[in-house]
């Protein structure tokens, strides 16, 4: 997935006629914070912190606690949220974090230990107006308010802007838990539209977590859409008419499996048949590399909505752009957790709270500029959107 993300920069900077020097320095990260965490219970963590650009403000990006957390992992990670930022014009940098660590192994406050002590260990290279991180793989809320409460005990900072993805009662904005799904569905309509697709869209979509969930009763607003196809870690199901999204979401909060859908009109699926559906639009929110040498001949949707990061590999994404899928890159496609991640970041440092309606209208406003603006260099340049975003990335990073 990395390598796809790297590779992008790299076609693109050679599309802008960059040398490899100017490539280069726009991969070359600002600062690493590298660190171990000594743990009460004896244990030591390595924790990171790699700030890649604050060219156009705060570094921004996510911390994570994952037992493959390395710091090369963390700096591709970083990377890549300054060409997110850059490409979709927020006024803020890219910088990514983590510690190695299987927080499923810990306690509630052995959890609440160490991530007050990756605080104190960073907080004098972080804060609202110099680096603002945000939940990531296995961090949420809770993670975020014991470690803005450590922040603000630190530096007496009182905005609560030095994070973003706090829970709503500490902070955080209204609108931030759907903004990933909702707008990769704002983005798929905007596109649609201004290629003259107005008749019905039929889609599959792999993955019904939070993004994949959200994408789904967003769609619900655009009557021409229809879901054929849907597909978790469980497995999934497929059919020739509409599936009930309300009642499939309901499902999944009962803690019941989609395939317990399954009657005479609606069959079982497996993950991998998900990708080779007849439907126009494929829907990927689950992981990265879904898309791959192995199944891309499979692929029949003439449009791909990348909502999870990576999940169409470089010669998926050679092969089927040749053909002349129109891949909607995750750098635009999942946009929207970052802008409503910077509208949260506003919110604080204005004292403000806008409500849920307010933070959608934005967003909607956001997303429907930035995707009418690639989408106008693809078309004038013809090259593809994710081409397209790169390019007005690095044009933003220079
Ligand atoms: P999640 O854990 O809530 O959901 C992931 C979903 O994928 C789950 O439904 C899981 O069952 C399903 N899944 C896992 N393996 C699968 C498989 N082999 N086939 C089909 N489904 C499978 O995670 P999420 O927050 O929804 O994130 C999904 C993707 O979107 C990730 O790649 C993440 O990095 C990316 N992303 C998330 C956000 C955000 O705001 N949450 C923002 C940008 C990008």
């Amino acid at each position: 997935m990395l390598d796809t993300a790297y590779k992008s920069i790299l076609r693109a900077g050679k599309l802008k006629g960059l040398s490899e020097q100017q490539i280069d320095s726009l991969i070359s990260f600002d600062q690493a914070h590298s660190f171990e965490i000594n743990h009460s219970n004896g244990q030591k963590y390595q924790a990171h912190r790699v700030q890649h650009s604050s060219k156009r403000g705060p570094y921004k990006g996510g911390i994570r606690f994952h037992p493959d957390v390395n710091q090369d992992e963390v700096t591709a990670l970083a990377t890549l949220m300054s060409f997110k930022t850059a490409s979709i014009g927020l006024p803020l940098g890219g910088g990514k974090g983590g510690i190695t660590v299987d927080p499923k192994t810990l306690s509630a406050s052995e959890l609440e230990e160490l991530s007050r002590s990756y605080v104190k260990y960073l907080a004098k290279y972080i804060g609202p107006e110099t680096d603002v991180p945000a939940p990531d793989v296995n961090t949420d809320g809770q993670i975020i308010d014991w470690m803005v409460d450590e922040y603000s005990q630190i530096t007496g900072d009182t905005t609560k802007a030095s994070f973003t993805g706090k829970s709503i009662q500490n902070g955080g904005s209204l609108g931030r838990e759907s903004a990933s799904g909702r707008g990769g569905a704002i983005v798929l309509a905007e596109l649609l539209r201004l290629m003259g697709k107005k008749n019905k869209i039929t889609y599959a979509l792999q993955g019904f977590g939070n993004v994949g969930s959200f994408f789904a009763t967003t769609s619900l607003v655009y009557p021409t859409w229809e879901m054929r196809a849907v597909t978790d870690s469980k497995g999934g199901i497929s059919s020739a008419v509409k599936l009930d999204i309300a009642r499939i979401s309901q499902l999944k909060k009962n803690g019941s499996t989609i395939s317990s859908l399954i009657a005479k009109n609606i069959q079982p699926i497996s993950n991998d048949e998900v990708i080779s559906q007849d439907v126009d639009v494929l829907v990927l929110a689950a992981l990265g590399d879904s898309v791959t040498t192995k199944n891309m001949k499979n692929v029949k949707a003439k449009y791909i909505l990348e909502l999870a990061n990576g999940p169409v590999d470089d010669q998926a994404y050679e092969y089927l752009t040749q053909l002349g899928v129109v891949i909607i890159p995750d750098i635009l496609a999942n946009a929207g957790g970052v802008v409503v991640s910077y509208l949260e970041w506003l919110q604080n440092m204005q004292n403000q709270k806008w409500s849920e309606k307010k933070v959608n209208s934005m967003l909607n406003k956001y997303l429907v500029n930035v995707t009418r603006k690639i989408y106008k260099i693809s078309q004038k340049q013809k090259i593809s959107l994710k081409d397209a975003s790169f390019i007005v990335a690095i044009d933003n990073l220079l």
